[in-house]
């Protein structure tokens, strides 16, 4: 059965569709993901080929560090997508995914720099396919 996903930000400026799999969850902690969520990164992916903008209006990019673009919509503020250089998928925050996703949390990166306020539970992420 093939999958599809449909997602979109707080204010629906920004909405989306993906026709394809997407990846399990993983957990970044690092500096950047912690400030730009607020707390930190849980995302899914999806091949670029297989996900279309269907509402893109508000939908703003920033380069935290050269290459690397965060996705975020302009009006509501919601964190939605990362983008690192000559990759061909887009990390996508779990959270702006419609419905369920049917994943589940595959680990964790940059625990270093995880927050001192929480626990990580589960293990570090093996980078894998993508
Ligand atoms: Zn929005
Ligand atoms: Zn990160």
């Amino acid at each position: 059965m093939s999958e599809h996903y449909k997602g979109s930000c707080l204010c629906g400026g920004v909405a989306f569709e993906v026709n394809g799999q997407m990846r399990d969850v993983v957990a970044c902690h690092c500096i950047q993901c912690r400030k730009t969520t607020g707390n930190y990164m849980s995302a899914t992916a999806a091949e670029d080929v297989n996900l279309r903008l269907i509402s893109s209006d508000t939908l703003a990019w920033y380069e935290s560090s050269p290459g690397n673009k965060r996705g975020f919509c302009s009006r509501c503020g919601s964190t939605l997508f990362w983008k690192g250089p000559e990759r061909t998928y887009t990390a996508i925050a779990a959270g702006c995914i419609d419905g369920p996703l049917g994943k589940k949390l595959a680990g964790h990166i940059f625990c270093d720099f995880a927050g001192d306020y929480y626990e990580i539970a589960g293990g570090e992420f093996r980078k894998g396919q993508w």
